[in-house]
């Protein structure tokens, strides 16, 4: 089969993987300028600031069975690192959990790795699906080109996108469209600070209590990243929600202050940028692995599918997910 994947991010590019290496020809369709999705990376001068996803862990056994595979690559290493719970000025030091892991040198270096071998289009945003007779046609947005055009005709069609944004492109299969309605994203603000001089923090990572950020991290301090005093905040989902339509200096000014306030360092930043991540954790995840309309060869995975774990919005979900897709299509 000839088979549309829309979206890059691990899901996209996992599922994209599986079923290439079962003989289908794969066309990875993706909106950005480049892959990976939410396990990004944003470069500057300053070095690079992973502003997605932080870290992932591993609980089942098929993820750990990928994760060491990774791992021997070289593509992601342990990151194991001073944590803490800051509270109204008082640090306490974080108890043990699983192993975290970071893709190096940077968070989106694991889709890239990924994506090697795959036919993966950038700056195509796929913005509709049409049924063609028994297969389907891809609007496709780009920026290059000011008109849309149709990319196709494709024998199935997978959608590896957060629910909603993949809602409207569903309207082609009602069932699908009123799952991926019930599985909200929240919003995540993200406040990305470089100073010249060490901050001299006893932790590299926290979780804040009653302050408008969640979780503050020392980027620098992941293993094989770039030397530098780095650290990325993001708020918490109640607040980012509340501030979502916010312009980003009066975002930037307010979480920066809670960072000096919640770390008790008032050493000024050189550079503070915000980003908004309209759609960042899954908070009503769909249980199920994934979707897989046989008749109509439609698909539909990502990170808002339980896919056998408690809760979901993880990069966990997002990889099993893909792999249970991509099991539905082999059967
Ligand atoms: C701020 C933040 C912090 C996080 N922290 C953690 C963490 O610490 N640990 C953890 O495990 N997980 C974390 N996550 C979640 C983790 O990043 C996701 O679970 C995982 O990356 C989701 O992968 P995915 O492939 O399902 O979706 P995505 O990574 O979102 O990939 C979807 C891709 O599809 C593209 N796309 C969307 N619509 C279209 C379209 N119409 N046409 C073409 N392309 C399209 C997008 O540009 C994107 O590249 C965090 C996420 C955020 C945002």
């Amino acid at each position: 089969m000839h088979i549309a994947v829309v979206g890059a991010g691990l899901a996209g590019l996992t599922v994209a993987r599986q079923l290439q290496s079962q003989g289908h020809a794969v066309t990875v369709y993706e909106k950005s300028m480049g892959v990976s999705g939410r396990m990004s990376t944003r470069h500057t001068e300053l070095g690079g600031f992973d502003h997605g996803a932080q870290y992932f862990t591993a609980s089942s056994d098929r993820f750990k069975k990928e994760v060491a595979d990774w791992k021997k690559f070289g593509w992601v290493v342990p990151w194991t690192t001073k944590l803490a719970t800051l509270d109204a000025g008082t640090s306490k030091a974080a108890g043990k959990s699983s192993t975290r892991y970071v893709p190096v040198p940077g968070m989106s270096a694991l889709g890239k790795q990924l994506a090697h071998g795959l036919d993966v289009r950038c700056e195509q945003q796929v913005t509709a699906l049409e049924a063609h007779g028994k297969q389907w046609l891809l609007s496709i947005r780009s920026s290059e080109v000011p008109v849309a055009a149709t990319a196709g005709p494709f024998d199935a069609v997978i959608l590896a996108i957060p629910a909603d944004q993949a809602e409207p492109l569903l309207s082609v299969v009602p069932a699908f469209a009123k799952q991926a309605k019930q599985a909200r994203l929240s919003p995540c603000w993200t406040l990305m600070l470089g100073f010249q001089t060490s901050l001299e923090l006893p932790y590299d990572g926290a979780w804040i209590n009653n302050s408008r950020l969640g979780w503050i991290a020392h980027d620098d301090a992941k293993p094989l990243h770039r030397a530098g005093e780095r650290w990325v905040c993001h708020a918490t989902a109640a607040w980012s929600l509340e501030h979502l339509e916010d312009d980003d200096e009066r975002v930037k000014e307010k979480l920066t202050k809670a960072f000096h306030e919640a770390t008790g360092s008032w050493i000024q930043p050189i550079h503070a940028v915000v980003h908004r991540w309209r759609y960042a954790q899954a908070e009503k995840p769909v249980d199920a692995d994934s979707l897989w309309n046989a008749r109509q060869k439609i698909g539909v995975c990502g990170d808002w599918f339980a896919a056998g774990l408690e809760g979901a919005g993880r990069v966990e979900n997002a990889f099993l997910s893909a792999l249970a897709l991509a099991k539905s299509i082999f059967e």
